[in-house]
């Protein structure tokens, strides 16, 4: 595999363009063309620069492979790397804006029993410049005129942020730096099961995103049976580490909790959800698990969802029950991937 020119921040490239004897003008030049989703060889530079480039850098290191497109206007993608593995994203549409989800690893060595990225284990990391090209490339499908075609990331796809740590803070700079596709950190969600230690790190390197938690359980017992990282980290070592967070960033965070029938979704667990987290800075936002068919475990109904919602928000939380997108397109986390490699379009 060659290189990746889109790992490279401005200055970086600008050093890269003057070592190959390029003008400064021309790296402006790539790096706008690269955020407008276009390969190498598309871009409008001076032809002996690039084909210097081209000899040690990817012409196109993430390309759309498919897209599915939701009755709900989600579109589902599938994107091919430079050595043939697969990843996938999500774009959902809202009256605000569109929010892009992005995979920062293929696979996940994470182990969570409910998701489908994780089934074939971690197969390798991807690196910022392919996290960054997956926005790119969403971006550039949807732009229209001069407005953005995306305007929140989160990243909630394939893969653990926290596990690829130094991708993916190299992806948060390159993405919001000013002189690229300049999304703004508020914009950006990160999302992670519970690496305690590298919230810490996060909340030290003054990239303001949003900070989720994948907590889905009330007790760190509970946590054990569907969470392997439970093993690690216990809940009030995550909370003590997202009250650092608030500290430093001065952002509220967000616990993610999927509903999964009879495991976490009855009075007792709405109770124990209160007595955690009331008082702090923080929403819930409850979700309906998403079937894998791999897997045993299911959703509750809708009547439990909101009995269970109803008895959060009594109880003093901020909490919110997620409108569930793209379920016809394989919505849950790897689903589309798995399914395809498996030989199925959905
Ligand atoms: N590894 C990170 C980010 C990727 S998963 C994390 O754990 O947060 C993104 C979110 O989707 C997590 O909250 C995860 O728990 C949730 N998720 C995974 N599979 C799911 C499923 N089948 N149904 C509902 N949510 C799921």
């Amino acid at each position: 595999m060659k290189k990746i020119l889109q790992d490279l921040s401005f200055a970086q490239l600008k050093n890269l363009v003057a070592e190959l004897g390029g003008k400064p003008f021309r790296a402006v030049q790539l790096y706008k063309g690269m955020a407008l989703g276009k390969r190498i060889s598309e871009i409008n530079a001076d032809a002996p620069l690039r084909e210097k480039l081209l000899a040690d850098y990817e012409d196109e290191p993430v390309a759309v492979e498919k897209t599915f497109r939701s009755a709900d206007g989600t579109e589902k993608y599938l994107f091919r790397l430079s050595d043939g593995n697969l990843i996938e994203g999500v774009l959902m549409k809202y009256k605000y804006g569109n929010t892009q989800c992005v995979s920062t690893q293929v696979g996940c060595r994470m182990g969570c029993k409910f998701c489908a990225s994780t089934l074939g284990g971690l197969v390798r990391n991807l690196t910022s410049g392919e996290i960054l090209s997956q926005v790119y490339k969403v971006n550039a499908l949807h732009a229209e005129g001069k407005s953005r075609g995306v305007t929140n990331i989160v990243l909630m796809g394939s893969g653990e942020p926290l596990d690829n740590y130094d991708e993916v803070v190299g992806f948060l700079k390159n993405v919001t730096a000013e002189e690229g596709i300049n999304i703004s950190a508020r914009n950006i969600s990160l999302s992670t099961c519970g690496l305690a230690p590298d919230i810490y790190r996060l909340a030290d390197e003054g990239i303001p995103v949003n900070l989720t938690i994948s907590l889905h359980q009330t007790t760190d017992e509970g946590r054990r049976r569907t969470m392997p990282i439970a093993n690690r980290y216990s809940i009030a070592e995550i909370l003590q580490a997202c009250s650092y967070y608030f500290e430093k960033t001065g952002r509220r965070y967000i616990f993610e909790y999927s509903l999964i029938s009879g495991e976490n979704c009855d009075a007792e667990h709405a109770e124990q959800l209160i007595a955690l987290l009331k008082g702090r800075p923080c929403h819930v936002n409850l979700i309906r698990l998403n079937a894998v068919k791999e897997r045993e475990l299911r959703s509750p109904d809708d009547r439990q969802a909101y009995r269970f919602l109803g008895l959060l928000t009594k109880g003093g939380l901020s909490a919110t029950l997620r409108r569930s997108m793209g379920g016809d397109i394989g919505g849950a986390c790897g689903q589309l991937r798995a399914n395809y490699i498996n030989g199925q379009t959905i």
